[in-house]
């Protein structure tokens, strides 16, 4: 009797069907993607070949040597990681995101690894969603990131110091280049540069993709002041 009643609640508490595959989804660690999918998942052990700035992904096996992608030159962030690239049970773990502020627990692992790799950091600062876009979804989604990463690392979060000037469209993964560049373009702005002064800011957020968006965050906040940025996201687009 108690079996029956505990899987009639488990069926509550999460789905059961994988929003990549449509299996079951039977460890509810997984969240939204099943164990397979998961497994079918590039989450980053760090033995790949990144670029040693931006950390755009070339292949699965480490270089001998330093590489960079040059397409990050002109950034304005120290150095950018993220936890996996943004595919399959990554990608359908962001999209919940957007709609519940959830975190699977299968994430908490590679983002404790992620976030001990990240050193000197005094201040974790979401990259803010308009005021508009704020009010539609009611939460956004990289501050929930990055209060997990506060929990794992007891670094404080920072949600008010930098915000959103405009509203910008949304679906940027299939924007090209040039296009996404120009809506993030004086986008941000600091709004409390006190508490941003002589900071070591790591920036988070769900995505990073051509890296325009987290660029102009370091920009504006090194511009009020911060002695250093990185960035942190949960997934990397593999740009075509
Ligand atoms: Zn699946
Ligand atoms: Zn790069």
């Amino acid at each position: 009797m108690f079996k029956g009643l505990k899987n009639s609640l488990l069926s509550i508490a999460f789905p059961v069907e994988c929003r990549v595959c449509q299996a079951e989804v039977i460890d509810s660690n997984d969240g939204v993607a099943c164990s397979d999918c998961w497994e079918a998942t590039t989450i980053f052990l760090g033995n790949e070949m990144l670029c040693s700035k931006c950390g755009a992904f070339f292949g699965p096996r480490a270089a001998p040597i330093e590489v960079r992608c040059h397409q990050c030159d002109e950034h304005h962030y120290e150095s950018a990681s993220s936890l996996g690239i943004y595919e399959k049970a990554l990608a359908a773990s962001i999209l919940r995101l957007k709609n519940e502020p959830l975190i699977p627990n299968r994430l908490v692992e590679p983002l404790k690894q992620r976030a001990s790799l990240i050193s000197d950091i005094d201040l974790l600062v979401p990259i803010p969603l308009s005021k508009q876009r704020m009010i539609e979804r009611g939460f956004n989604q990289a501050e929930i990131i990055a209060k997990s990463v506060a929990n794992i690392t007891g670094i404080p979060v920072d949600s008010h110091s930098l915000v959103r000037t405009t509203h910008t469209p949304m679906h940027r993964v299939g924007m090209d280049k040039r296009a996404r560049e120009l809506t993030v373009v004086n986008a941000f702005k600091v709004v409390r540069p006190n508490l941003i002064k002589g900071s070591r800011i790591l920036l988070v957020d769900d995505v990073f993709t051509s890296g325009s968006t987290a660029s102009n965050c370091a920009k504006v906040l090194k511009k009020a002041g911060a002695e250093r940025v990185k960035v942190l996201t949960l997934a990397r687009a593999v740009m075509k």
